[in-house]
């Protein structure tokens, strides 16, 4: 079985020829799977049947994920998916929906998406990281979790206008598969969003993070840094390096160097571990200069003993930085009601159903 999103539109067109057919025909499906979001091959008209069953005769299939289960926030702006996958497995998707005047009316609509069932990194304060790791996911199923959100929208006469692969798994663990999905995503002929509205989160893979820059493409990157030392960065990560915090800063150096890209540091607060001011100073220090942007995640609470710091503490460790002559944002809360923190929804539903899900 090949998923059709899977192809890349050079792909199609081989595959196309391959069967006897003129290569217009990639274009038919290519616009049909980007523009029309069919169910399954017998929507897509403009092909011949006997085509269609030749594609159904060789295995040839469309979309790889079904919806399980869907919740809102009550203020409407965030939309979160438990999809299943074809083997049955669930994973979880997000929109998060922000008004802009200068959009026209048209609000900023960003997709979340998950690259891995589960993740191996272990990460102390995340739903995921505590689940442990199932299986990558392939590009199809990555790119799979976007097209639902964008024929949802497409009702609304709305459109997806960025993604982050900022939902359950390690994006950078899962390279190749990752990177077939941006490139589906990016194709003009493809999906066709703009490379600079895609950013993809990394709890730090050095090496991983020299490759895709050397990719020399311009999607955002996001490296999650959470700690100022080692000591601290291993606690809460504890798949990092004695030298993880040094290595960060200079491979998010040269990702700019290399794409011309700001790189941003994700740092989720949790009070008391990594929230106190000396932390915040220490910090300044060390970004002083380097021209990144800090993005202060205050902790969802999911897993662990961890909690969220009060909302004086966040400002207080924004000030310092602010002080220091960091660039620095607070992430506006979104969702937290229905669970939108990485790999939360699926963890609250399989707890709930008993884990009859899978
Ligand atoms: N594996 C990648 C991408 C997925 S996680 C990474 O770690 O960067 C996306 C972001 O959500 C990361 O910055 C991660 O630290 C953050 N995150 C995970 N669990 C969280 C929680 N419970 N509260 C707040 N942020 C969390
Ligand atoms: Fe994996 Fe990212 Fe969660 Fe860490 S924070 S366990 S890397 S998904």
């Amino acid at each position: 079985m090949t998923d059709l999103y899977r192809m890349l539109p050079e792909e199609m067109e081989d595959l196309v020829l391959e069967l006897g057919q003129p290569r217009f025909r990639a274009d038919q499906i290519l616009y049909a799977l980007y523009y029309k979001f069919p169910k399954d091959l017998s929507e897509i008209k403009q092909l011949p049947l006997e085509f269609r069953e030749k594609l159904t005769e060789k295995g040839f299939t469309i979309g790889s994920t079904k919806e399980a289960h869907r919740v809102e926030s009550e203020d409407g702006e965030t939309t979160k998916l438990l999809l299943n996958l074809n083997d049955e497995t669930p994973v979880e998707s997000v929109l998060m929906q922000y008004k802009s005047k200068k959009m026209f009316g048209h609000p900023r609509s960003t997709i979340c998406v998950s690259t891995q069932v589960g993740c191996a990194m272990g990460c102390v304060f995340c739903a995921t990281g505590q689940m442990g790791f199932e299986r990558n996911m392939k590009a199809e199923e990555i790119v799979g979790q976007v097209i639902h959100f964008a024929k949802i929208l497409l009702e609304k006469g709305q459109h997806v206008t960025n993604i982050v692969f900022m939902g359950m798994g390690e994006p950078l663990a899962n390279y190749s598969e990752t990177i077939r999905a941006i490139q589906l995503l990016t194709h003009p002929r493809g999906f066709g969003i703009g490379q600079r509205h895609i950013t993809v989160s990394t709890i730090g893979i050095v090496s991983a993070i020299e490759k895709l820059a050397d990719e020399k493409m311009q999607i955002g990157l996001a490296i999650s840094l959470h700690a100022p030392n080692d000591k601290l960065r291993q606690r809460l990560v504890p798949t990092a390096g004695p030298d993880s915090v040094k290595e960060l800063i200079k491979s998010g150096k040269n990702y700019f160097l290399t794409t011309g890209r700001r790189v941003t540091f994700e740092y989720a607060l949790i009070e008391g571990v990594n929230d106190m001011p000396e932390i915040a100073e220490e910090l300044a220090l060390l970004l002083k200069d380097n021209g990144s942007h800090i993005n202060l995640i205050p902790l969802n609470p999911t897993a662990g003993d961890f909690n969220r710091p009060a909302r004086k503490n966040v400002i207080e460790f924004e000030r310092i930085l602010y002080n220091g002559g960091i660039n620095c944002t607070v992430r506006v809360e979104k969702g937290t009601e229905i669970s939108a923190a990485c790999g939360q929804l699926r963890t609250d539903i399989l707890e709930k159903y008993n884990n009859t899900i899978n």
